[in-house]
């Protein structure tokens, strides 16, 4: 999972690397508070997971509380390469001496850890490689030893960074390092990381990619990911572990797998009917993941009926038909079904569905029978 600049610098706080002093904002009075409260000059920032903001117009310096206003008003809403800005991050504005470039990877082939470090940041680091190879120094760490003191001088030096910050540098280099692995993460990026006026070492932007299997090490990384979550439904859903997107037309969609998702989806919309929805419920569902998804599909307004389309592998059809028959005895659902079933069990499934067809859970033999079927009744209602 791909951090914003904001929550990556709460990180990098939390590790000990020099981050400067920030507020969030999501409108242009916010902004306005949060520079009053910080004082002096400010940086207002986009934040939105996607490099050159500063070049697109998304990174503004501003002198005091009105400026940072105006440039929240402007920078709420851009469209910066396809990511609209809902969010800002209002810092102190630094005294930037000399910009460098720093990140942390695994480097799978190696089987090792990869730093990489360059006097020349602020700037494309791609650009910088492919012009001046020299300009970007790596180095393999072993991942049980650690990055040592002498390694990380000996990174400075090499990548050229200024002499009097030397033993600054090799300090923040660690950090970050201490912060990429025990935050458990894929990239650790700084681009760039400065050198201020009073010769400390800040990070001026923070590229963090958390490794989403390690989430259950760190409790506290929910309130991440709740911070990409605007949609409630799409909330809810994740709460309950399931893939929830919202799409505009009025068949909602339920099937086990994202590919058998969007044949379903194809097919629907080859029927002339809209997905009102993309509901995956994952490999091996049972019937508590079917009744959560039938109850995550009742806040969705926009669903007029419901195709249900399960591939049993190691998910039991029969298990996801009792499912679906408990939860629509007690949940009043308010649109008709219709159900898809094949693979495991699938033969069982049909007879228990078979018992309860209606015009409230109506079979389908094929996915283009029940894509049919669904899209007519979505009409119908
Ligand atoms: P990116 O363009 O998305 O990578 O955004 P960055 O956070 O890296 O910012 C781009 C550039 O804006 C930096 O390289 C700096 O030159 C400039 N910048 C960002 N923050 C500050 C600041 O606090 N003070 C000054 N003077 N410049 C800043
Ligand atoms: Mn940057």
């Amino acid at each position: 999972m791909d951090l914003f600049e904001y929550q990556g610098k709460e990180l990098f706080a939390r590790a000990g690397v020099s981050v400067p002093e920030g507020r969030v904002a999501t409108t242009p009075a916010e902004a306005r508070a949060a520079a009053e409260e910080l004082g002096g000059r400010v940086v207002v920032k986009a934040q939105v997971q996607v490099g050159g903001r500063g070049k697109a117009g998304g990174i503004k310096l501003s002198e005091g509380p009105d400026e940072a206003e105006a440039h929240a008003a402007a920078i709420l809403g851009m469209d910066i390469k396809g990511h609209v800005v809902h969010r800002l991050w209002i810092e102190k504005a630094s005294d930037i001496v000399a910009e460098y470039y720093a990140s942390f990877t695994l480097d799978r082939a190696a089987k090792k850890h990869l730093a990489m470090v360059s006097a020349r940041g602020g700037m494309d680091i791609e650009a910088v490689a492919a012009e001046d190879p020299d300009a970007v120094v790596g180095l393999h760490i072993d991942p049980v030893i650690g990055l040592t003191n002498w390694q990380a001088s000996e990174l400075v030096y090499r990548a050229g960074l200024d002499r009097g910050a030397a033993r600054k540098a090799a300090a923040a280099l660690r950090s970050l390092y201490g912060a990429f692995v025990s935050l458990d993460c894929d990239l650790v990026e700084v681009n760039p990381l400065i050198l201020t006026g009073d010769g400390d070492i800040v990070a001026l932007d923070a590229k963090v990619t958390l490794d989403s299997n390690a989430f259950f090490r760190h409790p506290d990384f929910e309130a991440f990911r709740e911070a990409f979550t605007v949609d409630p439904i799409e909330a809810l859903a994740r709460e309950r572990d399931l893939n929830f997107i919202k799409l505009d037309g009025s068949v909602g969609i339920v099937g086990n797998g994202a590919g058998l998702v969007m044949s379903t989806l194809d097919l629907v919309s080859l029927v002339g009917g809209k997905a009102a929805n993309f509901l995956d419920v994952g490999g091996g569902a049972g019937e508590e993941t079917m009744r959560n998804a039938l109850e995550v599909l009742t806040h969705d307004p926009s669903v007029r009926s419901v195709l249900i389309n399960i591939f049993g592998g190691i998910t039991r059809c029969d298990q996801v038909t009792g499912g679906i028959i408990g939860a629509a005895g007690t949940l009043d659902l308010p649109w008709p079904l219709v159900v898809r079933l094949d693979g495991t069990n699938a033969e069982e499934a049909r007879a228990m569905l078979a018992e309860v067809a209606s015009d409230r859970i109506v079979p389908a033999a094929t996915m283009r029978e029940a894509a049919e079927k669904a899209v007519l009744l979505a009409a119908e209602d």
